[in-house]
């Protein structure tokens, strides 16, 4: 029988754990039994919420700014972690946001804020933390990519390209650290109800929602319990793949 997926000893860092899928990621894995670094970039009282919840609850977190979308404060997180609490064995580089516009309407500044912040802040902490892991010979990385990235999305060319970045990412880096016992996985959500939504028009949303087999909204949790298993042991044996949480959405 396996262990119930316990992340008892595990220490992870979230980005943006502060609010959405990030926050019920870390509820998540402090109820498993890690402990937690809650990073935030603009929120630091919902992250200290997200800290609290997990201190009353007899969990070990702390939380910690940084931009991951700048490779020096991404270092520094990374560096704030084992500091913190001894090691990192579990990476989720869930920090993202949108600027949706047609690309004939869509600022460079909005191209180069979505890659950053979704993508390059993926290598910035893969990049610090892989150093960490290939030391101790064990780790877990997961990315927090979108259907967007794997259909495509009109009004979203920046952010699909960067979720279909994390995605080839994902799959590169398996490669290159397999042989050190780390795994890298991507989960590719569909609609989750966090504020990421509220750039959608209610018509907009209810459009989308009709791609959708289960016919809903997914909540932040049913990302994290996915998100939980393979930061599991019991998840040893899977690297490289990208798992659809999408209520059928993209069905790949
Ligand atoms: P959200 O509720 O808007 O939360 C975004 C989180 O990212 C916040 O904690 C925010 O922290 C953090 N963040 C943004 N920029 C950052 C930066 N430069 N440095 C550090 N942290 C930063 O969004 P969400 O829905 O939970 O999304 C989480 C991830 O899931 C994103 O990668 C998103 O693309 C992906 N996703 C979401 C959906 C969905 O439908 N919700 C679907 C597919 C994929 P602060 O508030 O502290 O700035």
């Amino acid at each position: 029988m396996s262990p119930t997926l316990s992340l008892e000893n595990k220490v992870a860092l979230v980005t943006g754990g502060s609010r959405g899928i990030g926050r019920a990621i870390a509820l998540e894995f402090a109820a498993r039994g890690a402990a937690v670094v809650v990073n935030y970039n603009k929120s630091p009282e919902s992250a200290e919420e997200v800290v609290k919840q997990i201190q009353s609850a007899g969990g070990k977190a702390a939380a910690h700014q940084a931009d991951v979308s700048d490779f020096k404060q991404a270092e520094a997180l990374v560096k704030f972690t084992v500091e913190t609490f001894g090691d990192l064995s579990i990476l989720v580089n869930n920090a993202g946001i949108t600027r949706d516009q047609l690309i004939m309407m869509m600022p460079e500044s909005d191209w180069d804020a979505v890659i950053n912040t979704n993508l390059k802040s993926t290598f910035n902490c893969s990049k610090a933390a892989v150093k960490h892991m290939m030391r101790k010979r064990v780790g877990r990385i997961i990315n927090m990519a979108s259907v967007a990235g794997q259909m495509g999305n009109p009004g979203q060319t920046n952010y699909s390209a960067s979720k279909g970045g994390q995605i080839a990412f994902t799959k590169a880096l398996a490669r290159e650290v397999a042989t050190r016992n780390i795994t890298v996985n991507a989960i590719a959500p569909g609609f989750v109800d966090t504020e990421i939504l509220d750039a959608m028009t209610p018509e907009t949303l209810a459009a989308a929602l009709k791609m959708v087999p289960l016919g809903r909204k997914g909540k932040p949790e049913e990302i994290a319990y996915a998100v939980s298993f393979l930061a599991s042991d019991e998840a040893a044996y899977i690297t490289g793949q990208v798992l659809g949480v999408d209520g059928g959405m993209a069905m790949m």
